[in-house]
């Protein structure tokens, strides 16, 4: 689409020429030269007093279609026949959402010689389980996977789908989002329902984790999204799971073109992976300097817990990235998290503020961490931890 002119009614004034914040229009002697590059901003409409410029109408958006019959679906991810963790937070999540909509949820569970998972997907809250075994997708690449995955939403329609923002999340569902001509929001933190729209509204950090937004995929549907693993909780399991497994077949599956599977590498880890303490004890830049964090050790070894960091210590090398906590590290939401010499800036907050129970140490009381602490001590680090781990261990005697 390109800007209307009307050379008949133009008087070579030049207004247009000036206000064009992208420098596209000139004047060669008393014709108007529309240049490359004009985003129909409408700028020049406002200043040409005799409405030679016209922008071409726009047709409105399409009308939303009819909402598709399939409820709620949670993508089951598995790798060498064992869930991740997310799986099951999601399908808490999903069956909150789903009763709210008044529909079903259902896991999408896709590998081979994965059955025996189904019933714990039932008795982690799903309706259904579809069950998709194929030796193709035995070992998770991206191709299939979304081929997969893209295949089933088309055959049985869900309203909705989730999904882990994990390596495997993050490599194949972008995929399957535009193979299904639908949006994508990734690394959800909340969702809510939106009951008169029936709407699914996805809130995230944006703009550096500086505000919340809340998005929707108003015109299409799957509406899709992923949340990090540790932002939402599993369901207590159902004791007598109802639901059911659907097994499906599909003919159309191809091998992989791009790429083949080598081998599993098996990952260099924390101590204790900081998504599975029970305990975590967090340092920042309070802490000063890297040998200061064996305080931190010491303490979380005394817990039975996991050592994590603000990206302020990790840039300064006190702590290797693995650590790391927040918008741009883990999400993490132990039972008990200790933040010590961290301010609470909103992108470590968005990393750790799920935790059931937060304790913050900080010498300045107006640090924004103390606005998420269930328990605030003003103070110096290096009087109150010692104190700490004194304590813990006389009782212990
Ligand atoms: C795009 C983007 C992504 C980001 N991602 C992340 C992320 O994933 N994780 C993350 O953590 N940050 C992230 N950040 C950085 C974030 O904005 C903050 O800069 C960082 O969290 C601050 O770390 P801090 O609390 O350790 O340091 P500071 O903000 O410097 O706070 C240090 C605190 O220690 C206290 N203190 C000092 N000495 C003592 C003492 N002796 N005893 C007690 N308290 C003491 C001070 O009062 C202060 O409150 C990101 C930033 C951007 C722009």
């Amino acid at each position: 689409m390109s800007l209307i002119f009307y050379s008949d009614r133009c008087t070579a004034c030049g207004q247009c020429v000036e206000v064009c914040p992208f420098g596209v229009l000139s004047l060669e002697g008393e014709t108007l030269v529309i240049g490359e590059g004009c985003n129909l901003c409408g700028a020049c409409l406002e200043v040409c007093e005799v409405e030679a410029l016209a922008v071409p109408e726009v047709a409105g958006p399409a009308p939303r279609p009819a909402v598709p019959p399939d409820g709620v679906w949670v993508f089951a991810e598995q790798r060498h026949g064992v869930l991740a963790p997310v799986t099951l937070q999601l399908l808490g999540e999903g069956r909150r959402l789903a009763e709210a909509l008044q529909v079903k949820v259902a896991a999408v569970l896709l590998g081979e010689g994965v059955a025996p998972l189904a019933p714990t997907l039932l008795t982690a809250g799903a309706n259904q389980v579809y069950l998709l075994e194929h030796p193709l997708l035995k070992n998770f690449l991206e191709e299939p996977y979304a081929s997969a995955l893209t295949e089933l939403a088309q055959k049985f329609r869900p309203e909705i789908i989730l999904a882990g923002a994990t390596y495997l999340g993050r490599a194949f569902i972008p995929r399957v989002a535009a193979a299904l001509q639908t949006g994508l929001t990734a690394d959800c933190t909340a969702f809510h329902i939106d009951l008169e729209k029936r709407l699914l509204l996805q809130t995230r950090p944006a703009f550096g984790g500086n505000i919340m937004a809340t998005i929707i995929t108003p015109r299409t549907f799957p509406q899709m999204a992923t949340a990090r693993p540790g932002v939402f909780k599993p369901r207590a399991p159902e004791p007598a799971p109802d639901g059911e497994v659907i097994r499906v077949v599909l003919s159309s599956l191809q091998a992989a073109a791009r790429s083949r599977f080598l081998s599993t590498v098996l990952e260099i880890k924390e101590r204790i992976p900081l998504a599975a303490a029970e305990v975590i004890v967090a340092g920042g830049r309070g802490l000063k300097e890297a040998k200061n964090f064996r305080l931190l050790e010491e303490l979380a070894d005394l817990l039975g817990g996991a050592v994590g960091a603000t990206r302020a210590a990790v840039d300064a090398g006190w702590l290797p990235y693995p650590h790391q906590i927040g918008q741009t590290g883990k999400t993490v939401s132990p039972k008990l998290y200790i933040a010590c010499g961290i301010s609470g800036a909103a992108q470590h907050l968005v990393g750790m503020q799920s935790s059931d129970f937060i304790v913050a140490i900080n010498k300045d009381p107006a640090a924004p961490i103390f606005k998420v602490a269930d328990v605030g001590l003003v103070g110096d680090v290096f009087e109150i931890i010692p104190a700490l781990i004194q304590e813990i261990k006389k009782d212990r005697r």
